[in-house]
Parts: C-alpha cells; structure tokens; sequence
C-alpha cells in the first residue's frame, strides 16, 4: 500500500498509507486536528542506492555524452580481437 504525504498548515508531514483507489485530498490532522493537504512528491522506487546511482549517470550521460579527442586507450588495438579469418578481409579506414 502506497504512503502518501500530508501537510497540515502548522505541524510536519504525516506519512499515511491508502490503497491508491481510496486515497483522500485532505485528512484531519493528528496532532492539531485541522485539515491536512495531499502532498504531490516523487515517487519513492525502493531501489538499491547503487542502482539509482547507476540510473543517474546513465540518464545524465545521454542528456551530455562525454566528447573524447582520441579512442580510448590510445589509437589502434596491439592485439588482435577476432580470429576469425574472414574478417581480415573487411575493408579497413
Ligand atoms: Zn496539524
């Protein structure tokens, strides 16, 4: 059951947990009993710190992909990469 975040004019915000299909606009306040407000928030995932993480650099790496001048680790590879026979004969740059 989802929480939802409600705010009342002069105390903090209560954390209350209803089903989605019957969650109010306002409830009474616990602490001072006045009309507390729906609070719209971001949706909390749950996920592992590590993984948010991750989907953040990924998400702001396709915003602003990183130019590089040069291939990294340095131009041409020195070993060789495939041993299939075939395809020394692709055409090279
Ligand atoms: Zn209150």
């Amino acid at each position: 059951m989802p929480l939802y975040v409600f705010r009342c004019a002069t105390c903090p915000d209560v954390d209350r947990a209803f089903t989605m299909a019957a969650v109010p606009d306002e409830i009474d306040c616990a602490t001072c009993g006045a009309s507390a407000r729906r609070v719209i928030t971001t949706v909390a995932s749950g996920a592992d710190p590590l993984a948010t993480r991750l989907l953040d650099a990924t998400g702001a790496t396709a915003d602003r992909p990183a130019v590089v001048a040069s291939v990294p680790g340095g131009g041409r590879p020195t070993r060789r990469v495939t041993t299939d026979p075939r395809h020394r004969r692709l055409p090279r740059p």
